[in-house]
């Protein structure tokens, strides 16, 4: 018989991790050194404003300083690298986060090394992804934001990726890429699959985990699981469906009968994005 899939919320994972990171916060204060994370916002894409906000929101709700830099969409990249710089040789800042994307008169502009690597709260910075190719990863290590975010609420419910096969559709620098690294320095068995996958429905039959990261509203229907509830789905798309609602990658009134548990858009892959940034900040700061 089928049964509804189980959600998985980040709500409760937040709410369970939020003290620890008050009390790191706190801790860190009573030395005298105030987490502050710098973000750096160009132009006013309408995302972007959303991201930075939620990103500055929750930073100052564990007790760390939070300053949105919006510069103006016609910025130069002499002015831009100026206010990186700045912050990279400022001790008083601990974090550094560029918002992407850069408006088209930056977008010549390869990111990846311009915050340095302790302040990298991204976790994109060359030698950080160096470290998460190599397994070097430590309690502070910067890790990218939603990878690391999946890791943490996989854990919270008792998922465990040792041994599972687990299958990643969407290669992205920020997500499927640091991802296959991550859960594959976890024991699990990845297979990272994109656009040019033949047979994908086959691949995510065979899954016990699968992550879907395309950015194609509910493009994942029935056909692409199995039939027995045995499946877990992380859905991190984030997409407005035709009735203008947000809706993830997976077709989610389509498949909840037939999974195990699945991510629910929004509310779930999404908020555990925003919280790894400020555990990046309080491991930033600690360094
Ligand atoms: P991206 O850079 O847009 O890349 C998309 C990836 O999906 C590519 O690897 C592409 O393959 C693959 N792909 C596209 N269509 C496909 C298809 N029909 N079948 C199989 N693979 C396909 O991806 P992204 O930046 O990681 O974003 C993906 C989605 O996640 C977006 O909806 C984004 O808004 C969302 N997102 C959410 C969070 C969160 O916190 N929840 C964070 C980041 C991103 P090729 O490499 O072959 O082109």
């Amino acid at each position: 018989m089928q049964k509804e899939a189980k959600l998985l919320y980040a709500q409760p994972v937040i709410e369970k991790q939020v003290e620890v990171l008050k009390d790191e916060c706190k801790s860190l204060k009573s030395k005298g050194i105030t987490p502050c994370l710098k973000v750096i916002l160009v132009g006013n894409n309408p995302g972007s404003v959303i991201y930075t906000n939620s990103k500055k929101k929750f930073a100052e709700k564990i007790g760390a300083n939070c300053e949105i830099i919006n510069l103006d969409e016609s910025t130069g990249e002499e002015e831009f690298l100026k206010v990186v710089n700045e912050f990279n040789n400022d001790d008083l800042v601990h974090g550094i986060l560029i918002q992407l994307p850069l408006p088209k008169s930056l977008s010549q502009i390869d990111t990846t090394d311009l915050v340095v690597p302790h302040k990298d709260v991204d976790g994109f910075h060359y030698e950080n992804v160096a470290k998460l190719y190599r397994g070097q990863l430590g309690e502070t290590s910067m890790i990218p934001c939603t990878p690391k975010g999946i890791v943490t609420m996989a854990k919270y419910y008792g998922i465990d990726f040792a041994g599972k096969n687990v299958v990643i559709v969407g290669r992205s620098l920020i997500v499927g890429k640091p991802l296959s690294l991550l859960l594959s320095n976890l024991n699990a068995t990845v297979t990272l699959a994109h656009s040019k996958t033949q047979n994908l429905k086959d691949l995510t039959k065979t899954a016990d985990i699968i992550v879907t990261a395309i950015g194609s509203p509910k493009l994942f229907t029935k056909e692409y699981f199995r039939d027995d509830n045995s499946q877990i789905i992380f859905d991190v798309g984030i997409n407005r469906s035709e009735d203008g609602k947000l809706c993830g990658d997976c077709d989610f009134a389509n498949i909840k009968d037939q999974v195990a548990a699945i991510t629910p858009v929004p509310k779930g892959v999404g908020p555990m994005t925003i919280f790894s940034v400020s555990q990046n900040l309080i491991s930033a700061a600690k360094k």
